[in-house]
């Protein structure tokens, strides 16, 4: 059969209908699919070697005959180990492996293969479970190997030969970037990439390969963002004028004082309304720098009533939008938005929670709200926009936590409106302000780099009277002595997160879940010999919180936290994004080394939120040096641009690829590592898009932003 891009997974040597369902569920069940699946790392054995000069504990490739093989005697029923003898012209090596019978039918003496693997001297030199082959065909030894992420029954070996056979038509891929970059010789063609990042010759090809697929999705995000860019200078927005009084008036009703960087920071933001430029705003401050006041002053200024439409058709609608991330989050600031601004008409639009003001409605009541003008602001999740309610006269959107939401998802948003009233006297399209809000500190260069020339305003110190978050790592000894200072904080009035990685004890890494620990803490008394952790906050009011409610009860365990109904909340990370009770003291973090480091710093930042000392307890199931070093950089540090930094350097040369971790979401490959890539492909965007008709002359590149932009449409 001739392959093809298209051809299904099936049609590959090795993979049958069992191995073509596993691959579809992780998103492969084309050629073209498994082309792009790349290994998330890769062994070395491009060191060939004859026995005599075998190093020790370096991997290498030994091409020899079996002289001898047999199955060692063993009482063990479990672990059968096979030996075998190996030689060259140089000498001769012992070769032992676990558990794989099979090798004495197939392993024949006096027969050639290519060994690769690890030498070790723990009972003399032994190589211990090499992988092997045929001498020749150079897929799993004797080259540098890739490693790809199994999934269901597939083996290493299969997946590496059906990856190898889709590699043999990889130049019928079309490569979509404009020909001038491949010609510059700054980075290879697609196929040679793609190549060389599956079955590297050298690792200068690998770095090159790597570079290029990175390279493709920070060009493709820089000519998204430079369409958004484009298109907003060619709209307008509504101009808001300054009314200082009315700011001030508003800003006294807090029930605090802004901190500097609050007010330069609102300031900033108000002098972009006023303009009739569509604002592109990126707010950023640490956890807990108090960034939604910054927001509520900004939407109250937008809602200053009654907006002098323009020339618009006149008709009122919502004067801003406010896009969270979650439910919880969303719910949140619906509240605060309601308290702050009482007189304001604010609607709360989720998949399960529709609020017009502090009344809960029907779907269908509050869009007829809505399209009577009678919603100020509309706060809700991504199913504002798929919803399909229009928004299209808003002067002002807000993203908070922008980083949850893909480039594609903010374009969408933006262009929500399908058909946008040109105002007859300029002949220009409408385009509301946007302020984005991000706790993930990226420095200022870097945040330009990525995403282009929005404006950056940074609150760069917290609250007054805040005290550092006292943390430490809890040792086993020392956790009953912990649950007590928990339980007395509660008693003087606090309240207290404890966080759990999964909701089922069914979970085989056997990491605490909600259920159990909530079991375990209010457990009414210790059985004989158990742990002392038992039972240590009966009597307490505890209850649990994760994805799996209900979203009613979830929001009711949540407002009674909030009200102080709830002394202890066991929870998932579902609370991991800004969710904020400021009488909340202690956060206990329950399998930590679970956690990745800007995790850990964000659910800190649950506590905290007053003036009142807070503490934050990492409790570590099962250390290893590299999970020691990110907790203690969480102990020693409070400052998310040092965590940031320390995460990166933590991370180490060893991933090449970024992943959902690594905080951008946009991209699948590259990492905040990339920086030189990421200003690379700026340029190159830049460049080409003063070319005349450069669409025209790349409908490649036109198709693939297309195609980016049609995924929210997918989601
Ligand atoms: P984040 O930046 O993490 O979104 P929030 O906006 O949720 O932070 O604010 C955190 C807490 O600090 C809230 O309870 C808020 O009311 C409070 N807060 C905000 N600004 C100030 C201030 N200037 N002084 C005292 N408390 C403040
Ligand atoms: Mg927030």
């Amino acid at each position: 059969m001739s392959l093809r891009l298209t051809t299904p997974v099936s049609g590959l040597p090795g993979i049958g209908d069992k191995a073509a369902t596993d691959l579809a569920s992780i998103h492969v069940k084309t050629v073209r699919d498994l082309l792009w699946y790349v290994p998330f790392r890769y062994d070395d054995f491009s060191k060939r070697v004859p026995i005599a000069k075998a190093p020790i504990d370096t991997p290498v490739t030994i091409d020899a005959r079996i002289k001898s093989i047999g199955l060692r005697p063993s009482r063990s029923s479990r672990v059968k180990i096979v030996d075998a003898v190996i030689e060259d012209e140089t000498g001769e090596l012992k070769v032992i492996w676990f558990n794989q019978l099979y090798l004495l039918k197939t392993m024949l003496v006096g027969s050639k293969h290519s060994f690769a693997g690890l030498i070790d001297h723990r009972f003399g030199k032994t190589f211990s479970n090499p992988i092997h082959e045929p001498v020749g065909q150079n897929v799993n030894t004797g080259r540098i190997v890739p490693v790809y992420g199994l999934t269901g029954g597939i083996t290493m070996r299969k997946l590496r030969d059906a990856i190898k056979r889709s590699l043999t038509i990889v130049d019928t891929l079309p490569d979509w970037l404009p020909s001038e970059i491949v010609a510059s010789k700054e980075l290879p063609a697609l196929s040679a990439a793609l190549s060389s990042v599956h079955f590297p010759e050298s690792h200068e090809a690998l770095q090159r390969g790597i570079d290029r697929l990175k390279f493709d999705e920070l060009f493709l995000h820089q000519m998204l963002f430079e369409e958004v860019r484009r298109d907003r200078k060619t709209k307008n927005a509504t101009a808001i004028p300054i009314d200082e009084a009315s700011i001030k008036t508003f800003v006294a009703t807090l029930p605090f004082t802004l901190t500097r960087a609050q007010k330069v920071a609102a300031w900033e933001i108000v002098q972009d309304l006023a303009k009739d430029v569509p604002m592109n705003r990126l707010l950023e401050g640490d956890v807990g720098s108090g960034k939604t006041v910054v927001a509520a002053i900004a939407a109250h200024a937008a809602m200053e009533p009654p907006l002098p439409l323009g020339e618009r058709d006149g008709e009122r609608g919502v004067s801003v939008v406010y896009l969270a991330p979650t439910e919880i989050l969303a719910t949140q600031q619906h509240k605060a938005f309601c308290k702050m601004m009482p007189s304001r008409n604010i609607a709360l639009l989720t998949h399960n929670q529709i609020f017009y003001n502090a009344e809960k409605v029907k779907r269908a009541e509050l869009i007829e709200k809505i399209s009577s003008g009678a919603v100020d602001c509309l706060i809700g999740t991504h199913a504002v926009l798929q919803e399909g309610i229009d928004v299209s006269n808003a002067s002002l959107v807000i993203i908070d936590e922008q980083h949850r939401f893909g480039v594609a998802q903010r374009h969408a948003l933006l262009h929500r409106n399908p058909s946008p009233q040109p105002s007859p006297s300029q002949g220009r399209e409408y385009a509301p302000h946007l302020l984005s809000m991000t706790a993930t500190p990226i420095p200022r260069s870097l945040a330009l780099t990525i995403y282009g020339d929005l404006e950056l305003s940074i609150l760069d110190e917290l609250p007054k009277g805040r005290k550092p978050i006292g943390t430490a790592m809890v040792p086993v000894e020392q956790r009953v002595g912990m649950w007590k200072h928990v339980r007395s904080e509660i008693e003087s009035g606090r309240q207290a997160f404890v966080i759990c990685p999964l909701i089922d004890p069914s979970d085989s890494l056997g990491s605490k879940s909600v259920t159990e620990v909530e079991k375990m803490l209010t457990a009414l008394s210790p059985h004989r010999g158990e742990s002392g952790e038992r039972g240590v906050l009966n009597g307490l009011r505890v209850t649990t919180l994760h994805g799996k409610l209900k979203s009613d009860e979830k929001q009711k365990r949540n407002e009674d936290f909030r009200d102080g109904k709830i002394d202890v909340l066991v929870s998932t990370t579902v609370v991991e994004v800004g969710v904020d009770v400021p009488n909340a003291t202690v956060m206990v973090i329950m399998s930590a080394e679970r956690f990745g480091l800007a995790q850990l710093h964000q659910l800190r930042g649950r506590v905290g939120r007053s003036d009142l000392q807070s503490y934050c307890y990492l409790l570590p199931d099962d250390l290893n040096p590299h999970s020691n070093n990110r907790l203690q950089a969480v102990v020693e540090s409070q400052n998310g641009f040092e965590l940031a930094e320390r995460d990166l350097e933590l991370r180490g040369a060893g991933n090449v690829f970024g992943n959902a971790q690594s905080g951008f979401p946009d991209f699948q490959f590259a990492t905040s590592a990339d920086v030189p890539l990421m200003k690379q492909a700026r340029d190159w965007s830049q460049k080409l898009l003063l070319e005349k008709d450069f669409f025209e002359k790349h409908p490649l590149v036109r198709a693939r932003i297309e195609e980016a932009l049609e995924q929210i449409h997918l989601e």
